[in-house]
């Protein structure tokens, strides 16, 4: 038994084989930290036809999944005491770094995957939270799937090579990454900044720290909006903030 279990309900499981060319992924999979176990709705299918969808009551363009093939897969996975029921819908709250890292002291995420014009508004209730993975519209959803169980297993122990690098990239906290650099010196005329080849390493941190800053600024202000509002006494670079609070008060505000 692996340590952390991905049961998903699809209508179609052959999209899932892109996990097993996603780098990091693959070698979860291989190293056995995780599973992901696929339960084709069309063989939970009803008749001769294995009958999965059906049209709207009220009338109304395309077809709807039938609860009743989805319920007999979800009656058919084994639930884990630390396992989450996650349904993919654009309806659903918005996907956020945060919900990955929550997700991951779980054992097990059952997915839910959509198609065509959705399901049958009583799949609902099987769902501990609805997830969306952006404010537009998919055909299906296993790439959302897909997404949720790439984003969470390279938060796993043993999945990343370094899990140091987890901790100042995007998303972590409220600010974005500061700009990366690696070999040659001077590319193109575009020259490596002078501070990342001093070997002065705490000069490095404090250019890093104010580069997160200096980028969320221009790219993310809703970002650091969002972490003002909270008010949150955890923010660590004090002095950063001060620094650029005064260009928070203009109405620079990003209008995406
Ligand atoms: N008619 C529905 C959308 C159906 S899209 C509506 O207006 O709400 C078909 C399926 O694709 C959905 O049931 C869902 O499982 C998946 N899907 C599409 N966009 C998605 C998104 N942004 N996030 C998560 N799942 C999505």
């Amino acid at each position: 038994m692996s340590r952390f279990n991905f049961d998903v309900i699809t209508l179609f499981p052959k999209a899932f084989e892109l996990i097993n060319n996603l780098g990091v992924i693959t070698r979860a999979l291989e190293k056995n930290l995780i599973d992901v176990n696929l339960y084709d709705l069309r063989e939970y299918g009803e008749g001769s036809y294995k009958q999965v969808d059906d049209k709207p009551y009220g009338g109304g363009a395309g077809m709807v999944l039938k609860p009743e093939p989805i319920y007999k897969a979800y009656e058919s996975i084994r639930k884990s005491p630390k396992s989450k029921t996650l349904l993919m819908t654009p309806q659903g709250k918005v996907l956020k770094q945060k919900d990955l890292a929550r997700w991951s002291n779980l054992d097990q995420i059952i997915i839910i995957c959509g198609q065509y014009e959705g399901f049958d508004e009583r799949i609902r209730c099987l769902a501990d939270e609805e997830i969306s993975i952006g404010d537009y519209v998919l055909s299906g959803g296993e790439i959302p799937a897909i997404s949720i169980i790439n984003g969470l297993t390279r938060l796993l122990p043993g999945t990343l090579g370094d899990p140091k690098s987890l901790l100042d990239e995007s998303h972590n906290s409220f600010l974005l990454e500061y700009p990366q650099y690696t070999r040659p010196l001077i590319f193109k005329d575009m020259k490596v900044p002078n501070i990342l080849v001093s070997g002065n390493h705490k000069e490095i941190e404090l250019w890093r720290k104010e580069k997160m800053m200096e980028r969320t600024m221009a790219r993310r202000k809703d970002l650091i909006y969002e972490e003002l509002a909270k008010k949150d006494k955890s923010i660590t670079n004090k002095e950063f903030f001060k620094k650029y609070k005064s260009g928070l008060e203009d109405n620079n505000y990003p209008d995406w």
